[in-house]
């Protein structure tokens, strides 16, 4: 498409899908609450994934307590719906070391916090708010199965969805089944972690094993023209995340990334930031470069948008809407 007037992406309805709680935080606010609480906020990392998982866990030790934690979620809602994001699901792994460093009890009352800042930024900010419990996959399966469960009590209070994060070259998905099983009998979205440092085996163990309806990243799976064809077919969603791809490394430079490969093979895609606080670009940002750097036109960045909604754990009437507003965007 040659519009001469480009349209606003601010103004496109989007869906955040891929984006890790303390992943998301402000620089400014990283540095304020380690100044507050005597730590070293360093953000200087050295690109590779080890660098990046090190200075992910300092910024989970900033938070020190419920308010910081509200501090967070409110921010993050904040910032998304400055990007134009009517919907976002924000995935956050609670442990007892969550709860220790915030002074609650236990893991459970780290979700409850979570999910009652979450409805309580969704109603200042006026856009939907849900949660993925995600799973870690370099802890035991067993803590896996544990939040599966957790996950599953919490559906009506915004929890849409199980992940499983962390290093993936750890923890098969064959460990963690059992966690999987028991998001799909609670109806949760299955939004694993697969194809980011692992190849197509990953992600076709996060869909046999997992029954994953969602991947995070799956951009390996370009290596494997059958399962291109199985997720376009299946109608799988891999929730991309570009600058975080070209960062750590799993593609050399954006000129490389295979985002351009896998809409021409079908595969529905959503485009997000991962971790803005360490890539430096939020997912306003995301469709601009999906703009500039892939030359991507207005009907696919619209297409791009609704595939987000349509794979989000939105209530319908939300997705209705947003579908609509797309439509009238790109009309
Ligand atoms: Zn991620």
């Amino acid at each position: 498409m040659t519009d001469s007037q480009p349209r606003n992406l601010q103004a496109l309805p989007k869906a955040h899908l891929h984006v890790h709680l303390e992943g998301a935080m402000r620089a400014t606010t990283l540095t304020e609450l380690a100044d507050r609480h005597g730590l070293p906020a360093n953000l200087e990392g050295d690109g590779s994934f080890a660098s990046f998982i090190a200075l992910y866990r300092a910024a989970c030790e900033a938070l020190r307590s419920p308010d910081d934690l509200s501090r967070l979620v409110h921010e993050i809602v904040e910032d998304a719906t400055a990007d134009g994001v009517v919907w976002i699901e924000i995935s956050a792994w609670v442990s007892s070391a969550h709860a220790e460093r915030l002074g609650l009890a236990n893991q459970v009352e780290v979700l409850e916090a979570l999910l009652d800042a979450g409805q309580r930024a969704q109603r200042k900010a006026g856009i939907g708010v849900g949660f993925i419990v995600s799973a870690n996959r370099t802890r035991p399966p067993t803590e896996a199965v544990e939040l599966a469960r957790l996950a599953a009590k919490h559906t009506a209070d915004g929890v849409v969805g199980l992940g499983l994060a962390d290093d993936e070259t750890r923890g098969a998905a064959e460990l963690f089944g059992e966690a999987f099983a028991v998001a799909r009998d609670a109806g949760l979205i299955r939004a694993p972690h697969a194809g980011e440092h692992g190849g197509p085996d990953s992600v076709r163990g996060a869909l046999d094993v997992l029954g994953a309806q969602r991947i995070e990243h799956g951009v390996r799976s370009v290596e494997d023209p059958e399962l291109l064809r199985r997720l376009a077919a299946e109608g799988v969603t891999l929730d991309v995340c570009p600058t975080s791809n070209v960062v750590l490394s799993v593609v050399p430079s954006l000129d490389a990334h295979p985002l351009p490969r896998l809409l021409e093979a079908g595969v529905p895609l959503s485009l997000n930031a991962d971790d803005p606080l360490f890539f430096g670009s939020g997912i306003l940002a995301e469709y601009e470069l999906g703009r500039h750097s892939f030359g991507l036109d207005d009907l696919t960045l619209a297409h791009i948008a609704r595939c987000s909604i349509r794979a989000s754990g939105a209530p319908d009437k939300l997705k209705t809407a947003a579908l609509a507003a797309i439509d009238r965007w790109s009309a």
